[in-house]
């Protein structure tokens, strides 16, 4: 996931929408293109979907994040008075954004205590034998039981890293593998 806007809620927040299952080159290329034409949640809750969609069709299911950035701003606007909120609870009450959105915000925006679970973080955590899950929202609910608090926050950084340049969901690179010694699989597909 693309981790852009640090200390910006409202790029956050629409650099992770845009993000999902999208390369960070692409996300990096458009999101700036977004932020200069809707700077804020006002802005973007007065465009039309389709004037979205020009802007992000490079980006994959386009479409419906056309819709959603628009529904996203225009709660943030109604409900929130234009301002992006800090708390993942009112975070999850936006349209279509779930906890791993909403934890991203927290923690790369305000620099609050979250643990976003990714794909990533999903698979290592398995990998490595820390949590025994089907789903990330399984995975997340585990691992905020058994990482301390003060560590919530780097977790999904550190496992992005592993899991875009090691730790990769095909071939992972065992061999060169900084915690194979902890890992109860290694060479594990
Ligand atoms: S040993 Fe292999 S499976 Fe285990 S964490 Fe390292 S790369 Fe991933």
């Amino acid at each position: 996931m693309a981790r852009l806007g640090d200390g910006k809620p409202f790029l956050t927040l629409v650099a992770t929408i845009l993000s999902a299952r999208v390369r960070d080159e692409v996300t990096e290329t458009v999101v700036p293109e977004v932020m200069r034409r809707w700077p804020d949640a006002e802005s973007l809750a007065r465009a039309r979907p389709g004037q979205v969609e020009k802007v992000i069709k490079r980006i994959g299911l386009y479409r419906v994040k056309s819709v959603r950035l628009v529904e996203v701003a225009k709660k943030i606007v109604e409900d929130f008075g234009g301002q992006v909120p800090q708390e993942l609870d009112d975070l999850v009450k936006l349209p279509g954004v779930g906890r791993k959105t909403a934890g991203c915000v927290v923690v790369y925006a305000f620099g609050g205590d979250a643990l976003p679970v990714d794909t990533h973080v999903h698979r290592i955590s398995n990998r490595l034998g820390w949590v025994d899950t089907k789903t990330p929202e399984k995975t997340e609910q585990a691992l905020l039981q058994i990482v301390p608090r003060s560590w919530w926050s780097r977790v999904n950084d550190l496992l992005v890293f592993h899991g875009k340049t090691i730790c990769r969901p095909q071939n992972p690179q065992c061999q060169i593998c900084p915690v194979a010694g902890d890992c109860p699989i290694p060479n594990k597909k």
